[in-house]
């Protein structure tokens, strides 16, 4: 098995950033495939699950979350993989994609 801090071995542009909040990270030292799922059906749901229920009970779920976003900015759908801030690709696609729209709709109200 392999042993790394989710966040120390991703996000590879942010090194030169502070590390402060990573270390708090409830996924530090454990297993990395265990964020990175092959696929969303059978075991790898399973897997899935195991991970965000990491991700549930990490101090600094918001710092990560709002920081792969950040890292993702500009990236398509396909480019996103793995378990960052309790979401899987998908869902943080959707989740910008959800902000992108509201944003354009309040906007359109102006
Ligand atoms: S939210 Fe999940 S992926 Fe992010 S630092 Fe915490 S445990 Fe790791």
């Amino acid at each position: 098995m392999r042993r790394f801090a989710t966040h120390a071995t991703h996000a590879p542009d942010t090194l030169d950033r502070t590390w402060d909040w990573r270390r708090r990270a409830a996924c530090l030292g454990m297993d990395i495939d265990l964020f990175h799922p092959v696929g969303d059906t059978g075991p790898a749901l399973a897997q899935l699950e195991e991970a965000k229920a990491v991700c549930r009970r990490c101090p600094v779920r918001g710092e990560c979350l709002a920081d792969v976003l950040r890292v993702e900015s500009g990236w398509g759908a396909t480019r996103r993989e793995g378990i960052y801030g309790g979401l899987t690709s998908k869902e943080r696609w959707e989740l910008v994609r959800d902000r992108r729209r509201a944003a354009e709709g309040l906007a359109g109200r102006g």
